[in-house]
């Protein structure tokens, strides 16, 4: 279970601000899409709420916790990155086990989560393979399931798709959507294309030159647009 909140929030790089003020609620087990063109503030964002940027300001809780000063490794977060960040060398049993065992857990408990993030996301077979033996979609989901064994109470996706071809892309966005329904775990995934947001979200964050300009489910968004921004991105002509 996890609720988020973002108060405040703001970033600078170098003296430029990049995030202006980010305000957001995030319930428990909601998928939150947040979209907008390339250079809006989106993994900046995602890197805010992970730990791998600290805030030039503002707050952010956990559960009502405040976790902005916490090391990434202590904020119950899993990020998820485009396929292409697993270990070649390692096979998809290792490549999924790598995190618990650097946090040190016990052989049977890394067996057993492995396994059952195997199960779920059907790469039992291929546990012994390595990344350069496996389509897209399987990486993709080895990606998935190195998230998945450290039993996040938050998930973030930054463009998981976005180097899978067209049809792989379809398919693996309801495998995510299947995987959020079983696993009732809060999910923020980061995307520029509006069908992924529009097809996948409960929440839609729109975001424009580091501010958030909207946030609603998809059809509020769709049938009353904030401004023309919104209406252009994914709304019906305001
Ligand atoms: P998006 O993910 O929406 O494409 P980003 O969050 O990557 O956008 O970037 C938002 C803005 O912050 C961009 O103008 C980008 O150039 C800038 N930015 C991101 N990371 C850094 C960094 N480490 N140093 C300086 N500028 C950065
Ligand atoms: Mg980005």
């Amino acid at each position: 279970m996890a609720t988020i909140e973002l108060r405040d929030v703001t970033k600078d790089f170098g003296g430029v601000q990049v995030i202006h003020g980010a305000n957001l609620s995030v319930q428990d087990n909601e998928f939150v899409v947040f979209v907008g063109p390339s250079g809006c503030g989106k993994s900046t964002l995602l890197r805010l709420l992970s730990g791998l940027e600290e805030l030039s300001s503002g707050e952010i809780y956990i559960d009502g916790e405040r976790i902005d000063h916490l090391p990434p490794a202590r904020r119950g977060l899993a990020m998820v990155f485009q396929s292409y960040a697993l270990y070649p060398h390692m096979n998809v049993f290792q490549n999924m086990s790598y995190a618990l065992k650097v946090a040190k857990k016990s052989k049977q408990e890394i067996e057993e989560k492995v396994h059952a993030a195997a199960e779920i996301l059907q790469l039992t077979e291929l546990l012994d393979r390595k990344p350069k033996a496996l389509s897209g979609g399987q990486r993709q989901r080895v990606a998935i399931g190195r998230a998945i064994v450290r039993d996040p109470s938050v998930f973030l996706f930054d463009e998981p798709l976005s180097n899978l071809d067209a049809k792989l892309r379809v398919q693996m966005r309801l495998e995510l959507t299947n995987l959020h329904k079983q696993l009732q775990s809060t999910m923020i995934y980061v995307t520029h294309d509006q069908v992924e947001a529009m097809t996948m979200a409960d929440k839609i964050v729109v975001m424009r030159a580091g501010n958030i300009e909207q946030v609603g489910p998809p059809l509020e968004l769709f049938n009353k647009p904030a401004n023309k921004f919104v209406a252009g991105f994914i709304g019906s002509p305001a």
